[in-house]
């Protein structure tokens, strides 16, 4: 039924019908939670065999470096080998470190703000008031790191390319703009996988800013639901074969891999850049934590092995995928007030509510026991200028907890939706 079609007296009615059933929904007293893209228990049981890695006896790396001891800042050579296809960096430019890849995208945050970059007249915040481009909707943690640093957000429009490329190339001939957030396959909370056209044209493009940089969050570089959407183009040769070397930092881990939080992380760039980033990193720390990069590589010994491990991920994914979109569709398909993304890979789906509803909707369901990300959480600032976007994130509930916590998220965005064509007054 299309809401925005209907008079005054029948939305009257089915507001009636709606409220009844939000009442229901309440009195279930559920407690669920659709707000963060964890890995489900079944996902994280596919590691169980790194519990039992390296093994007693086995701490030594194929260069016979024994990985107990400090050292090895670069990370382990196998580890490094065994990611570089997926994350589209040579061995010798890759960096593996700690756990976290948003550790690391801070920690390269940090060292412009405090030191500058390779490229760069002098620190950040010394060259005046700088900014990032920000595709939205958009990554909220990215949002927050900007934000804690002090560096400016510009919103620019994700289309089902990447970011909108003729406001990205207007904007970048102001030298303040420093930079741009990208995850280039299966964008949280789009899904969308950058086209060939768009990865050249940030390569290619004319900055002002002589330490402009892409911050290339490839967290879900090998995370398909079935079939995989093709790997975007190879963005850090397309920039060194359109002369700009340094232009981007390629972060990615094994968070929705291996463990969430045991995992290792990844950072890819030009040499310049690699050194720049252990120059800084020396001085945090004598080394990472080899151990745990020994006991990745054995487990996932090859590009092959990580492929053939993700396969099992996306069988206990695609059910919940699959869930979300048919009862979208069987609840809020033709209702006129909701539109959503089917992506191919990825941790989420994205959900636009009629304007003015998202956060409307997200108390309803709060009220109701279902947890959702805030309105707004996916722009800058947490402001969704339209209050429109709803991230959800299928993984981590059981099915039966998903299909009723989807349910009721449908019935809460057909509600705000009715309310709010009746408040903005209909024919009657
Ligand atoms: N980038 C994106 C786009 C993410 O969605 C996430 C996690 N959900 C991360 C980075 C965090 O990755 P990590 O666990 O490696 O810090």
């Amino acid at each position: 039924m299309d809401l925005t079609t209907l008079t005054h007296t029948e939305l009257s009615e089915r507001l009636t019908a709606l409220r009844e059933e939000y009442a229901g929904l309440q009195d279930r007293g559920l407690n669920l939670d659709l707000t963060r893209g964890k890995p489900s228990a079944g996902q994280l049981e596919l590691s169980r065999p790194l519990l039992g890695l390296p093994g007693e006896g086995g701490h030594t790396a194929q260069d016979g470096t024994d990985t107990r001891n400090y050292g090895g800042l670069q990370g382990l050579p196998e580890l490094r080998a065994a990611f570089s296809e997926a994350l589209q960096v040579p061995v010798e430019q890759l960096v593996a470190f700690g756990n976290s890849s948003l550790e690391l995208m801070y920690e390269a945050m940090v060292d412009a703000v405090l030191f500058g970059l390779p490229g760069g007249s002098a620190p950040w915040p010394r060259q005046g008031r700088t900014a990032m481009l920000c595709p939205v909707p958009g990554y909220d943690r990215h949002f927050a790191v900007c934000e804690k640093l002090g560096i400016d957000m510009i919103p620019v429009a994700m289309t089902a390319d990447g970011p909108d490329m003729d406001e990205v190339e207007r904007w970048v001939t102001e030298e303040r703009v420093k930079g741009i957030w990208c995850v280039p396959r299966y964008s949280n909370p789009t899904g969308v996988v950058y086209t060939p056209e768009t990865v050249r044209r940030l390569a290619a493009m004319e900055t002002a800013a002589g330490d402009f940089r892409v911050f290339w969050d490839n967290a879900y570089a090998v995370h398909h639901l079935g079939e995989g959407a093709p790997q975007p183009a190879d963005i850090l040769s397309l920039s060194a074969e359109h002369g700009h070397p340094d232009r981007v930092f390629v972060f990615g881990s094994t968070s929705k891999i291996t463990m969430a939080g045991s995992g290792v992380a990844f950072f890819g760039s030009s040499h310049a850049n690699v050194s720049w980033l252990l120059g800084h990193l020396s001085r945090r720390t004598i080394g990472p934590d080899k151990v745990n990069q020994l006991r990745h590589a054995r487990f996932l010994p090859d590009a092959e092995a990580v492929r053939a491990h993700m396969e099992r991920h996306a069988e206990l994914l695609r059910p919940r995928f699959e869930l979300v979109h048919t009862i979208l569709d069987k609840r809020l398909g033709g209702s006129g007030v909701a539109s959503w993304t089917r992506p191919r890979g990825g941790y989420f789906v994205s959900l636009d509510v009629l304007g003015g509803c998202a956060a409307r909707v997200v108390g309803l369901a709060e009220e109701a026991g279902i947890a959702l990300t805030p309105a707004g959480a996916t722009f800058p600032y947490g402001k969704d200028p339209q209050d429109r976007n709803i991230r959800i994130a299928p993984s981590y509930p059981g099915l039966d907890e998903l299909r009723d916590a989807l349910e009721g998220l449908a019935l809460c965005v057909e509600l705000a939706a009715t309310e709010r064509l009746l408040a903005a007054g209909r024919p009657a």
